[in-house]
């Protein structure tokens, strides 16, 4: 549990805004510890194989984005969900590819689920105040689906344990990943607590 790992990509948008620092920085706040990190330039098969490792993320992406038109009231560009994710995985492709990433394995205790909760939900124009995106970036499907464009939200976060293992297999390989201590564990994990009085 400790040990939990998860991938971060911080997209283009985020190095163009100059937010690596920063948002590297919210991890080391809450106490994971980065134990593999590096910058890439991907090409469009490599984001389409990261966006499908989940053969049912075409459905669930497309289903979803169905619902969220109709609870504004509006009419979906298509009523068929795989062919809405095939516009949103094109769209995503260029945004991906439009210049360097960084791509990050944080590790700790439910390093999956505090990660996805520094980062906040996938719209920045409803993602809460504090979280990377609320904070960082002011876009909303409204105005990227007008521009026929992905949304700008400047991170990707695994979203289960499940889906880090598979994420971690495609962007990194196992040399690239350290195991090693960091001295701050010992106050976030130690049980008895004994090594701290002279
Ligand atoms: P995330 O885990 O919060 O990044 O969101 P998902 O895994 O559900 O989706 C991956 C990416 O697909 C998002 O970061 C968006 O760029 C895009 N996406 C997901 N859902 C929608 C949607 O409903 N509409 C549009 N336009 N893009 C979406
Ligand atoms: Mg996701």
């Amino acid at each position: 549990m400790k040990k939990e790992k998860t991938l971060v990509i911080i997209k283009p948008d985020g190095i163009q805004r100059g937010l690596v620092g920063e948002i590297i920085k919210r991890f080391e706040n809450v106490g994971l510890k980065m134990v593999a990190q590096k910058m890439m330039v991907v090409d469009e098969e490599h984001i389409e194989k990261h966006y499908t490792l989940d053969p049912e993320w075409r459905r669930i992406t497309g289903e979803k984005t169905i619902a969220g038109y109709k609870a504004k009231g509006l009419t979906p560009p298509s009523e068929d969900p795989l062919e809405i994710t095939a516009r949103i995985l094109e769209t995503l492709k260029v945004y991906m590819t439009s210049g360097p990433v960084v791509a990050m394995i944080w590790e700790g205790a439910h390093a999956v689920g505090i990660v996805r909760k520094l980062v906040g939900g996938t719209e920045p124009l409803t993602s809460d105040v504090g979280t990377i995106r609320g904070d960082y970036v002011l876009d909303s499907y409204a105005l990227s689906d007008k521009d026929g464009r992905s949304i700008r939200n400047l991170i990707h976060a695994s979203g289960s344990p499940e889906e880090s293992q598979a994420e971690i297999k495609h962007w990194f390989k196992d040399e690239e990943i350290f195991d090693y201590a960091l001295v701050s564990e010992k106050i976030l994990y130690d049980v008895n607590l004994d090594g701290i009085m002279e």
